[in-house]
């Protein structure tokens, strides 16, 4: 079987000169067209790959599990039957929101910005899904109102950087809020945990928690599935009733996977493998041959890239 890989010009890929994707390709970029994902997959195989490429943020978003995703499919709710299991494997510096800080720091970011204290008292313990459903069904003018005093607030006090929450909610607000429209997933920029991947560091996102990639270039390993929940930072459809029904609002810190650190990545799911290694089975000069022998089905991916030098390995 030969995969031919396929290109997605979703708005918030990199554009000009400096995109990854028409590098790799060796394609001419075109001004002002985005290049946002590489799909490496087919339909007939259970798993899909693919390399991403991020300037601006993704949707606040949530995928189902095998029992959801196959009850909200029979429902319509679903374009397929199937969960979505999700890995991210950062290829350049990589930020992402995913899964609920733990609650005394989301305690301490709300009351440190009075807009959000003011309007709405901070979550109690074990009460972050009622908390997300009593932010989500805000009136669409109280929402502008209140992180429109937040953001403008922001602005004024400036200089913040990557490591501070601040710098990614005004990135997606520049991004995604119109005039004197503020999307209602900025709010989350304060709920969930703030990732930074480097380049070989990897982090696993189960079915049902709530993630966003922020900005970065990397390679998605995932079940072959098109099924999102969408909160927030989109122009696409959100579904808050399905979000509060598929997501799951546990508190905690992030875990972060390293392949640089360990030497390898091995994930196993019902229906797919993936493995990482440092191993040089592939390494070599132009014009050497290398042979690869795969028991099944298998998306092989030798990345050398920036300080990292593996062999990504996903098998059905
Ligand atoms: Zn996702």
């Amino acid at each position: 079987m030969h995969i031919k890989p396929g290109i997605r010009n979703y708005d918030w890929g990199e554009k000009g000169r400096s995109a990854l994707l028409p590098q790799l390709l060796h394609l001419k970029p075109k001004k002002n067209v985005p290049f946002a994902e590489l799909w490496i997959g087919t339909d007939k195989l259970p798993v899909l790959a693919k390399i991403i490429s991020a300037e601006k943020c993704l949707s606040i978003q949530a995928h189902p599990n095998a029992r959801q995703a196959k009850s909200g499919f029979s429902a319509g709710i679903y374009h397929d039957p199937h969960p979505k299991n999700e890995v991210i494997i950062a290829l350049s510096e990589f930020h992402l929101l995913s899964g609920f800080r733990p609650v005394s720091e989301i305690r301490r970011l709300w009351a440190g910005a009075p807009e959000l204290s003011g309007a709405l008292k901070p979550p109690g313990s074990g009460g972050l899904k009622d908390f997300c459903r009593r932010l989500l069904s805000l009136d669409q003018s109280a929402a502008n109102r209140i992180l429109g005093s937040l953001v403008k607030r922001l602005k004024k006090q400036g200089k913040f950087t990557r490591r501070n929450p601040e710098y990614w909610l005004l990135k997606g607000d520049r991004e995604r809020s119109l005039g004197n429209f503020r999307d209602k997933g900025l709010f989350f920029f304060y709920l969930l945990n703030l990732v930074r991947l480097r380049t070989g560091e990897a982090h696993f996102i189960a079915p049902g928690k709530i993630h966003a990639h922020l900005q970065g270039r990397g390679i998605e390993v995932m079940n072959n599935s098109d099924n999102v929940v969408r909160a927030g930072l989109t122009a696409k459809k959100v579904n808050v009733p399905e979000l509060l029904k598929i997501g799951d609002f546990s508190p905690g810190k992030p875990k972060i996977l390293a392949v640089n650190r360990t030497g390898g990545i091995n994930l196993s799911f019902s229906n797919f493998r993936i493995k990482m290694s440092r191993e040089n089975i592939l390494t070599a000069a132009p014009g050497f041959e290398a042979r690869y022998e795969a028991d099944s089905a298998s998306i092989l991916l030798h990345i050398c890239y920036k300080k990292l030098r593996t062999v990504l390995e996903v098998s059905c």
